[in-house]
């Protein structure tokens, strides 16, 4: 029989089916596959029974530190609670964004220091002026770019002008990294949100009024056409509304070579949950209407729609609550890491919607093939022992108050769902065991990109 540092049993999802058997790992590494127990031996042996042992979860969308309340050590530790082994931290983060070499250096010491799960890094760009920086942040291991055509804040999170966007583009198509886009039309947003201010039109749902679905579609269709021009590799963030991935698939029919992906809230809410749960259900772009929900769940299930992701923003009630009376104040996101991955199986995999080969798929598989992530993604030899532990016949009642991130507030609180994260494993070890995170910060690395030098 094989020595192997820990063994894992259970219900494993693999590439093209799911077996009931074991898995070998050693120094952290998936070893060997086997469809019947008796092949290995080991001192570490961890039977999950009929539960799933799913490739880890890869959140490629997180916001750390666009809270200086939140951080590495809250958003990781709530990350592993959720079932997540790696996450992609975006780079808008306070009170300078990742958009130089010092600071994306000064951000991967901190990371090491505090992470509990694995994390890559965005980089981002200057608003003018600092396309210089791509190839250096590339080489330093940022795992891809994110950009935006929405001016959120002019120095943190600024709206890229459409020059600048073009020599970027250029640039990341040298290093063979991905650009990513928030897509949203600035102008028309803008004036939108001014008129009915003036109007008085300060209620929920006003916020889904001032963004309509064709302020998403039109900043797409730029972006596809200068990533037709450029070859860059392009992925579009948050995707709200059907009609944006009819446009996608148009564009990959010539060839264009783009991604996306949706978040969990556009899935599972609809604008009438911005009525009903005020500035806790606020995010840009806003929740759309049910039968727009139902037309992007149709792309789900004809595997259009590459990943999902949590778009996590750790905003306190303070950021929230200053928008009861005027939705426009109130800050845009909210708390995921810890409950998309539940959520997702609950109203997937739970109900026959996907089967478990898809989840997997949608959750880890192609996270790390779109941002080329090394190690990460399959239970296959040679890869990184990253698990996602799921029993479906155990319930979880979704209980904000025990969020481990800075923000406690969310539109599922209180929600049943049909299944349970029991064990959260990061390299062949387990950093949440169904109850506690037992990995102190530390524990997660820094993984860089695929074009670190
Ligand atoms: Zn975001």
């Amino acid at each position: 029989m094989n020595k192997v540092d820990s063994i894992i049993k259970g219900k494993i999802v693999l590439k093209d089916k799911v077996i009931t058997g074991e898995v070998g790992i050693t120094e952290g590494k998936i070893v060997s596959i086997h469809e019947e127990s008796g092949n290995l031996d080991s001192d570490n042996i961890k039977d999950f029974g009929d539960s799933y042992v799913f490739p880890g979860t890869i959140d490629v969308h997180v916001h750390c530190f666009s809270n200086p309340d939140e951080g590495f050590v809250t958003t990781s530790t709530s990350a592993a609670a959720g079932g997540i082994t790696t996450f992609l931290d975006m780079p808008y983060d306070l009170p300078n964004p990742i958009n130089n070499i010092d600071q994306f250096k000064k951000k991967v010491e901190q990371l090491e220091e505090e992470a509990v799960v694995d994390i890559c890094l965005w980089g981002t760009i200057s608003k003018t002026g600092g396309t210089d920086q791509i190839i250096p942040l590339a080489e330093a291991g940022a795992v891809a770019f994110k950009m935006s055509t929405f001016e959120t804040d002019e120095y943190r999170f600024p709206r890229i002008p459409d020059p600048e966007i073009l020599k970027a583009m250029k640039l990341i198509e040298e290093t063979g990294l991905r650009a990513a886009f928030h897509s949203e039309n600035d102008e028309i947003i803008v004036d939108m949100i001014d008129q009915y201010q003036k109007d008085g039109k300060v209620y929920p749902k006003a916020h889904n009024e001032t963004r309509p679905p064709v302020t998403e579609t039109s900043a797409v269709l730029k972006l596809l056409e200068f990533a037709y021009w450029t070859n860059v590799k392009l992925h579009i963030v948050h995707v709200s509304h059907p009609r944006t991935i009819d446009m996608i698939n148009l564009f990959q029919a010539q060839g264009v070579k783009v991604s996306c992906e949706t978040c969990y809230p556009y899935l599972l809410m609809d604008v009438e949950d911005l009525d009903k749960y005020g500035p806790i259900a606020k995010n840009n772009p806003p929740l759309r209407e049910k039968e727009e929900v139902r037309g992007l769940w149709n792309h789900i299930k004809e595997g259009n729609i590459d990943l999902v992701s949590s778009d996590h923003a750790p905003w306190g009630a303070e950021q929230k609550t200053k928008g009861n009376d005027n939705i426009f104040l109130a800050s845009s996101g909210m708390p995921g890491v810890e409950i998309m991955t539940p959520l997702m199986f609950n109203s997937t995999v739970s109900n026959g919607k996907l089967s478990p080969i898809d989840f997997a798929n949608l959750m880890s598989t192609h996270p790390a093939k779109v941002f080329s992530i090394p190690g990460k993604g399959q239970i296959s030899i040679g890869y990184d022992a990253d698990f996602t532990v799921i029993d479906p016949n155990q319930k979880t009642v979704i209980d904000q108050t025990s969020f481990k991130s800075h923000s406690k507030l969310s539109p599922f609180d209180g929600q049943e769902l049909d299944c349970k994260v029991i064990s959260t494993i990061v390299r062949g070890e387990e950093v949440f065991d169904g109850e506690n995170v037992t990995k102190n910060p530390g524990y997660g690395k820094f993984i860089a990109g695929s074009a670190a030098k």
